[in-house]
């Protein structure tokens, strides 16, 4: 059994031999037991013992099963002459390393390259249930009715598109007939619109909610509208599939808490100057409260860059993919503010691995009452559903349609 003290714990140096129970089971005629390399419940429990005791524990270090013991001591040493603390935590089936004392976040690969670590994780991230140390395998998150509707986070690409706002059910009528035609099957259009200025349009209200579920029974699209605020809520769960959180309202908590007691999946799109934690975090309060079906959205942030409207962030996708089992979708009509970009975002967007977009359509863009100059052309919406089946096949995805 463990035959260090608590004060060598504290130093995490040196690191003797120890009759560990990893060292008995290796010693051991038994037959080699297959384990996961990964953390366990009882590894995150030692390393918030350690924690207690020492500081927060940064990075939990996975030794191989098979780990011999001058292999543990080479990685404490490594630990130690970064000027960390390391706190190896024997196991029955094999040791983990707490790493402490480290001022900013540690790289994995560091340590993984070392012989007999199986795996380095952080462990330090305030988001718990959005993570994939919570968590290991993609979300796949279903819309509509179970027997048919749609899953987000498989193999199959999210196209959803419409207008920015629900303007009448004649221009809602012949957008959709357009996307529905060209393969999307999730339909987008604002029946609350939170705008910059109070004087302009804000929306049809409940009367475009109406009209967005006589689209869904005339078309078979399922709908994904915006709600506002926490009562504002109560309505549009009434007719929406997917309720949308804008980027004005990431970090609006009440609205976050509300949506995380709905049934219905929830569409959180990133703030304009969120960073990665941030989003994540807002994530947390939607599933804290017990709503695990949220489908992340990134649509651009603010930078000093003036040929665009917003800069669509694409590289926080595959850290998004690293770091959560959530999906991600991007929305390339926000995230550049320019129809003639839209296009080759898209294509980019599935490039980097987005379960999806999220594309304005309009009918008649030069009309439009809101985003109309970065609404597509429903031709160019066809073009851009062509572009990205083509792309997504290469990496294994499909686009479904209708049918
Ligand atoms: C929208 O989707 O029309 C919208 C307002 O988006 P965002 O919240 O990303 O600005
Ligand atoms: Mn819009």
């Amino acid at each position: 059994m463990l035959s260090r003290s608590a004060g060598e714990f504290q130093q995490g140096l040196p690191f003797r031999p120890v009759d560990s129970d990893a060292g008995i089971a290796l010693k051991s005629n038994r037959p080699q037991i297959i384990v996961r390399e990964r953390p366990t419940e009882l590894d995150y429990y030692r390393a918030a013992r350690v924690s207690a005791r020492t500081g927060e524990v940064s990075m939990l270090i996975v030794m191989k099963p098979q780990a011999s013991q001058d292999e543990v001591r080479r990685v404490c040493e490594k630990v130690a002459s970064m000027g960390y603390r390391a706190h190896p935590m024997p196991g029955a089936q094999r040791t983990a390393i707490g790493i402490t004392g480290n001022p900013g976040p540690l790289e994995p690969e560091e340590f993984e390259s070392l012989p007999g670590v199986a795996e380095a994780i952080r462990v330090s991230k305030p988001f718990k249930l959005v993570s994939r140390e919570v968590k290991s395998e993609d979300s796949l998150i279903h819309i509509g009715p179970a027997s048919g509707g749609v899953s987000i986070g498989g193999k199959e690409l999210a196209i959803i598109a419409g207008p920015c706002a629900i303007e009448s059910r004649e221009q809602a009528r012949a957008a959709a007939a357009h996307v529905r035609k060209a393969g999307a099957r999730l339909f987008r259009g604002g029946a609350f619109k939170p705008r910059t200025s109070p004087y302009s349009f804000q929306g049809m209200g409940e009367e475009g909610l109406k009209i967005l579920t006589e689209i869904r029974s005339e078309y078979g699209l399922l709908i994904v509208t915006e709600t506002i605020d926490p009562e504002n809520c109560d309505l549009v769960e009434k007719y929406a599939d997917v309720l949308q959180v804008g980027a004005r309202n990431m970090q609006n908590f009440s609205l976050l808490k509300r949506v995380g007691r709905s049934k219905l999946p929830v569409l959180l799109k990133r703030g304009m100057s969120a960073t990665l934690d941030e989003f994540l975090m807002a994530a947390e309060y939607v599933l804290a409260e017990g709503n695990y079906n949220v489908i992340l959205c990134e649509r651009g942030v603010r930078t000093f860059a003036d040929h665009s409207r917003n800069t669509l962030d694409l590289s926080v996708i595959p850290a998004v993919k690293r770091l959560s089992h959530l999906p991600i979708i991007a929305d390339p009509s926000h995230g550049t503010g320019r129809r003639d970009n839209v296009i080759p975002l898209a294509r980019a967007a599935v490039a980097v691995g987005a379960d999806g977009l999220i594309v304005e359509v309009h009918p008649d863009p030069d009309r439009a009452v809101s985003d109309g100059y970065q609404s597509l052309f429903p031709e160019q919406f066809e073009t851009l559903v062509e572009q990205v089946t083509a792309i997504g096949g290469v990496l294994g995805r499909t686009v479904g349609h209708v049918r």
